[in-house]
């Protein structure tokens, strides 16, 4: 694919919401964006922060920091994770938030974007501390969040225990049962058939496709994948269950290395067995993170946390492919060492909307009250990404530049639109 435009922010951004406004100014300019609606698009919408006050197991109150941001309810209700971990701070969640904006709008689902998220370090603490804060949380934001107006679902820290407290503080707080207000529930609550898995799902989809247009032969590919969570551990086994060898894997505590290709059910009943985690596990030799990002792989699919694939990374990576399963794992200055090397990276924005368009699934199914099979499901996830790639990949080489940008127009086309149609004041 081309790399010869100007796709690249110039200037690397301490803020992750500057970082996300310098790659949307580089797609607007080349999209050719009319100001005003780039005036909307650089602002959020809302943005609430609240403090709540727990009482620890210790007999102690403990006061933390909670955050929403509804990024834009342009294309419908504002939808997007939340998230517990240490640095969420308003910067953050804003440019998660917008993410979620583009995203939505990439993978063709009628909602905006919004995240939310807690600091705290989920790790540390007990069930109750946990269920205390989230319900906490659940009834501060009962006026922001609603079925068709702003639905969360889990992101890093949180997951469907997490959504079936925030569900059952909000139905108590609003008088009735409303499951449509939360997603990546469990599924007696109205969850949706596949929607665990879903992320890890749309990784795989994606890198098949990234695949199929660069020539890759899928059958003799490796790849690392940082992160076994949930987006990580579910895009592990389904890239090998696609015969892809997966030759590093990793978590906070460890990576590992195999040449010959990991048991990857081996790996994840390690980690069942351990607390979640692969620290001490013997089935390939340790390396480190940064190791693992710069390995000799085909494919390398950051699954984990934001900006890992720095400059300095970025000079150092082998693999052909990035497909971004965690959201932002590339910095701006980063993109355009990538760009030059010729490696072609399917951003955040459409990698990993598997997770968002089961999401909508479950909200569409909790609205007709009428659920469908976990082969239906997966068989419209696979349609809708594999749409959404066509159409980021058709972008990209009509404006001769990089998937990232390509994505970023993909959804100015249908933001700009919407933002004309409603008007303003
Ligand atoms: P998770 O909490 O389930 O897992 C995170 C994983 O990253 C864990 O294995 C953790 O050990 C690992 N990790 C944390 N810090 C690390 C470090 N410094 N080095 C290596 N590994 C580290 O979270 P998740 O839901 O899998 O989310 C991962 C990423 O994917 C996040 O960026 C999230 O925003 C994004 N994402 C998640 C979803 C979803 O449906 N869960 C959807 C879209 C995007």
């Amino acid at each position: 694919m081309s790399t010869k435009t100007v796709n690249a922010p110039e200037k690397q951004h301490d803020s992750m919401f500057e970082a996300v406004l310098a790659r949307l100014d580089v797609a607007a300019k080349i999209f050719g964006l009319n100001d005003n609606v780039g005036q909307v698009l650089r602002n959020p919408e809302k943005m609430v922060r609240v403090s709540l006050p727990i009482m620890m197991d210790n007999g102690k109150v403990q006061v933390f920091d909670g955050y929403r941001t509804v990024h834009s309810t342009v294309l419908g209700p504002s939808k997007g994770g939340i998230r517990y971990a240490m640095d969420v701070n308003s910067d953050e969640v804003n440019a998660l938030a917008a993410w979620m904006t583009f995203k939505c709008a990439v993978a063709n689902l009628p909602y905006g974007g919004g995240k939310g998220g807690i600091k705290c370090d989920p790790k540390k603490m007990s069930v109750g501390e946990l269920e205390r804060l989230t319900k906490a949380y659940a009834a501060s934001m009962v006026d922001v969040f609603g079925v068709n107006k702003d639905i969360p679902a889990p992101d890093m820290g949180t997951g469907k225990r997490e959504m079936a407290w925030l569900l059952t503080t909000y139905n108590k707080m609003v008088g009735e049962d409303s499951p449509g207000m939360v997603t990546g529930k469990p599924i007696t609550l109205g969850g949706s058939r596949g929607r665990e898995a879903a992320t890890g799902r749309g990784v795989m989809v994606a890198t098949i496709e990234a695949m199929k247009k660069t020539g890759m032969d899928r059958k003799s590919a490796t790849a690392a994948v940082q992160g076994f969570g949930n987006v990580g551990l579910h895009a592990v086994r389904l890239l090998a269950s696609k015969g892809i060898k997966i030759l590093a894997i990793s978590d906070h505590t460890g990576a590992y290395w195999n040449e010959k290709g990991f048991d990857v059910e081996a790996a994840m009943k390690f980690a069942q067995g351990n607390g979640g985690v692969l620290k001490g596990f013997t089935g390939g030799t340790e390396i480190n993170n940064t190791e693992l990002l710069t390995s000799k792989v085909d494919v390398l699919v950051p699954a984990a946390i934001q900006n890992v694939i720095n400059e300095e990374v970025a000079a150092k990576v082998q693999a052909k492919l990035i497909i971004e399963g965690a959201n932002g794992p590339t910095t701006a200055g980063a993109d355009k060492i990538l760009n030059d090397k010729g490696i072609v990276v399917v951003p955040d924005i459409l990698a990993n909307g598997g997770g968002v368009t089961v999401s909508y699934f479950e909200w569409v199914q909790n609205k007709y009250g009428h659920y469908w099979s976990e082969d239906e499901v997966n068989a419209k996830a696979d349609a809708s990404m594999e749409k959404a790639f066509d159409a980021v990949w058709y972008n990209s080489q009509q404006h001769k530049t990089n998937m990232r940008i390509g994505a970023y127009i993909t959804a100015l086309r249908k933001l700009e639109k919407g933002i004309n149609y409603r008007g303003f004041y």
